[in-house]
């Protein structure tokens, strides 16, 4: 893919699609700004190349209509406070007012358009909308890695309209880090899967199952796998329509000679909150209404063995219902056994990059993506429809 530095960008109009899709508190307060901090290397480098930059993201849902509280008016005055350069806030998407702005933008101002969702060309990938978006611009470049999975007009159609379309800094280290745990991963390849549902992974796991070493499977989806091999798992969360599925996949690693392993013992309660009594459980009662929350400690230590001599590992999704202090100690102990392990490591999924931060283990990862469905669709397909859209090199 076109790389930005192919780019000859002096005096130019650059179409700059950013993910600043930010928490925000009630007062529309920013809680984190890690995705908006991490843009900050394309925009300097544009800017002292003297391009003039006309930034876009999308922000919540606001499903193709205005939403005054999904404005990214807050995103706006934090840029201001990040970057020398003048940051202006459009009055909207497109329209003449905006077009106006576009046409008389200098290199010592940036032009953040509204939240692109405001409109609903931006999801239906439309070209109407795309070649509005497209209007005074000279080239385009994609540093939203966290919307690459999705065919949206900014991340997709734009690109028929603009004769150049490359990728920014921070899209090509996401790339170039998943392209390392992808197609050369240093063995032994340990895979960490988690997370509520075994359909949303079946395709990562089948292309897993022809790379890696070893797959570690936790959170709910773990009951699938264990209700397909016979095991009783009491209340516990199963997808009964994918045990035929999760069969032929333990059939399938068994044949390939992946090791797949699933818990060995479980925090079990009957509901999910603070104050539910547990229990760690090696089986369930076939009739009982425990469910299983958390891996157990048993199973954390053989996570973190597995975890400890590998050279690559990619972990996506947590072990329990981490959110709950409760559960949350499986995913704290993988995130930890991740963090110390000499491995090439990377972690994706907003679910799991939260259960990094809670263990305080940031630091010891190599890559934390800022994508958790691209980064699980790019494994999956070896491509995502924001990189296919870009120029050739
Ligand atoms: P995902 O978006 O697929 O990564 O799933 C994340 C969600 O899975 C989190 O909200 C967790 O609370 C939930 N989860 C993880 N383990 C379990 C479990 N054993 N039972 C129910 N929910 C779970």
């Amino acid at each position: 893919m076109l790389f930005i530095k192919d780019l000859e960008v002096k005096n130019k109009k650059v179409f700059l699609r950013v993910d600043f899709n930010v928490p925000l508190d009630e007062n529309k307060n920013i809680q984190d700004d890690t995705r908006i901090r991490a843009v900050l290397p394309t925009i300097q480098y544009l800017a002292e190349q003297g391009a003039m930059i006309v930034a876009a993201s999308h922000l919540g849902r606001p499903k193709g209509k205005f939403v005054p509280e999904l404005s990214l008016k807050p995103v706006a005055e934090k840029l201001a406070a990040l970057l020398p350069q003048e940051v202006i806030l459009a009055p909207g998407v497109t329209g003449e007012r905006v077009t106006h702005l576009k046409r008389s933008l200098t290199p010592d101002r940036l032009l953040l358009l509204e939240n692109l969702r405001f409109d609903p060309g931006e999801k239906e990938n439309d070209s109407c909308f795309a070649q509005h978006l497209a209007e005074e611009i000279d080239c385009y470049v994609n540093d939203a890695f966290g919307v690459c999975h999705r065919a949206h007009a900014s991340v997709v159609a734009i690109t028929q309209y603009v004769p150049k379309a490359a990728a920014g800094f921070l899209l090509k280290k996401e790339i170039d880090y998943l392209n390392k745990a992808f197609r050369s991963p240093e063995k032994p390849y340990v895979a960490i899967l988690g997370g509520a549902k075994v359909s949303e992974k079946i395709p990562v796991i089948e292309n897993l199952l022809n790379k890696a070493d070893t797959i570690l499977i936790g959170g709910a989806m773990a009951y699938t796998f264990l209700k397909a091999k016979g095991e009783p798992v009491g209340g516990s969360k199963v997808e009964d329509d994918k045990i035929e599925t999760a069969r032929h996949i333990l059939d399938t690693a068994e044949k390939a000679g992946v090791r797949l392993e699933l818990p060995l013992d479980h925090v079990a309660a009957r509901e999910i909150s603070q104050e539910a009594e547990t229990k760690i459980l090696k089986h369930f009662d076939p009739d009982s209404d425990w469910k299983g929350l958390d891996i157990g400690p048993e199973t954390q230590k053989l996570y973190a063995e597995a975890s400890a001599s590998a050279k690559t590992i990619f972990w996506n999704g947590p072990m329990g219902v981490f959110e709950v202090d409760q559960f949350a100690q499986g995913t704290i102990a993988v995130g930890k056994a991740v963090a110390s392990s000499n491995a090439l490591s990377i972690v994706g999924g907003g679910d799991s990059v939260s259960a990094v931060f809670k263990a305080g283990v940031q630091d010891g990862i190599s890559h934390i993506s800022t994508g958790g469905g691209a980064s699980l669709e790019y494994l999956a397909n070896e491509t995502l429809p924001g990189i296919e859209a870009l120029s050739e090199s």
